[in-house]
């Protein structure tokens, strides 16, 4: 597999080289918001430490991911009073993955309502609401 490229946006958002909207970290993991969001509070979680996806992640950092992507599926599911939650992850460019460091896309899903078509920029100031909605559910678990 091709080796991990430090370069990768993602690892320019760790290293805050580029901005993000965050709203949950901890020692391993860290959370921040879609800027392309296919639903209402579409976010991302991804480990602080290397690595392309699934296919090359060690156990804890499966491990801690993990535990993120169900706090956050939580957290979303009551600040959007969603009906359930799609968690994806895709690895390599021919299983659909886009940016080399792995990550969960966690997406709030209400019935009746599909998913927006990707790759299309969301508006800042709604994803921004949108974020504070999910620190505010956190603040209360
Ligand atoms: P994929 O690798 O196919 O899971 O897709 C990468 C995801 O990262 C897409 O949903 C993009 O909208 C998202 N994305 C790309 N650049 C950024 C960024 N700077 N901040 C937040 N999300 C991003």
């Amino acid at each position: 597999m091709t080796a991990y490229d430090p370069e990768n946006i993602f690892a320019k958002i760790l290293r805050e080289e580029i901005p993000s909207i965050r709203v949950y970290e901890d020692d391993a993991t860290l959370a921040f918001m879609d800027i392309m969001p296919r639903s209402d509070g579409h976010l991302l979680v991804i480990p602080k430490t290397p690595c392309r996806n699934v296919l090359d992640a060690s156990p804890e950092q499966l491990s801690a991911v993990m535990l993120t992507v169900q706090k956050l599926g939580q957290a979303v599911l009551k600040a959007f009073d969603a009906d359930g939650v799609t968690i994806q992850q895709f690895n390599e460019a021919a299983g659909g993955q886009e940016v080399f460091h792995l990550h969960f896309h966690v997406l709030p899903r209400h019935e009746g309502l599909s998913l927006r078509a990707p790759g299309k920029m969301g508006d800042m100031e709604a994803i921004a609401a949108h974020a504070e909605e999910i620190r505010t559910s956190l603040a209360m678990t």
